[in-house]
């Protein structure tokens, strides 16, 4: 399934994995890479106003998906409507056929069972609209535990069976899921690692499940390192510091004492 690919697709991406996924590219797991599996053409990198369905025709124009459902070529304007109805028909298609597959096809009002599962949930944003790709990705919503009811931009939670909709722009979903369902056992689940912010407050106490490569947990460890490292060195700079003040005034005391008692000499010998 195209679009259950572009779940660890990066957040930085300028291209939404909707787009990319309706224009015939699948996520091959690293960087920004995507390839077609109909023809094998490999886009490294995307760039922000980059059309994918574009791409694809122009780089590729003899691939089976580019023919059957990106060939509207002449207008510019008019490609994204219909090739984008016809990439969403394809993407139902794919999914009913790979009912043979684990993943099947799910019926969005009722096999909640199944919709626990991230990649189907991700799946049922085939018919995602355009307009709300724009405004929150569908990768984001799977990840909050919620899926695509198939109504305007409404989205329910596969776990306390929640509805969330009229998303605007910069509200994270798994924020609006915990501030409107704070009873929901998976979205209580979810915590630090998937909430960016309370995440950076406790930056040591993350769960593991989201580092499952090594090399980010292992540069957070040595991160934390540094900074208890970091901690280390500023109490020894402080002490440092301190005890060269009480040296400085116990040696001008001193100084002042042993004056003292010679100008009290001087003073009584005379
Ligand atoms: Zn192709
Ligand atoms: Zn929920």
């Amino acid at each position: 399934m195209r679009l259950a690919s572009f779940a660890t697709w990066p957040s930085t991406a300028m291209l939404s994995s909707l787009a990319l996924a309706r224009s015939g590219f699948t996520y091959i797991g690293q960087g920004e890479s995507t390839v077609c599996k109909e023809c094998q053409l490999v886009v490294d990198t995307w760039k922000r106003g980059d059309r994918p369905e574009v791409v694809h025709r122009q780089r590729s124009p003899n691939c089976a998906f580019v023919q059957q459902h990106l060939q509207d070529s002449d207008s510019i304007s008019s490609i994204s409507r219909p090739a984008a109805a016809a990439a969403t028909a394809e993407i139902g298609a794919v999914a009913s056929a790979s009912s043979s597959s684990a993943m099947g096809t799910v019926d969005r009002s009722t096999d909640f069972a199944r919709l626990q599962d991230e990649a189907v949930r991700l799946s049922t944003f085939h018919d995602w609209p355009e307009r709300a790709a724009r405004i929150v990705e569908p990768r984001d919503l799977a990840k909050a535990g919620m899926f695509y009811t198939g109504q305007s931009d409404r989205v329910q939670c596969a776990f306390c069976r929640g509805y969330l909709h009229n998303w605007q722009y910069g509200k994270a979903p798994a924020d609006e899921h915990r501030k409107e369902f704070p009873d929901c056992s998976f979205i209580n689940r979810l915590k630090d690692d998937d909430f960016p912010a309370a995440a950076a407050a406790s930056s040591h106490r993350r769960p593991h499940h989201q580092h499952a490569n090594g090399s980010t947990l292992s540069s957070d460890i040595s991160r934390y390192e540094l900074q208890q490292l970091l901690q280390v060195g500023h109490i020894a700079a402080n002490l440092f510091r301190n005890m060269l003040v009480y040296c400085l005034i116990k040696h001008f005391l001193s100084l002042f004492v042993v004056n003292l008692f010679s100008f009290l000499e001087y003073v009584l010998y005379i």
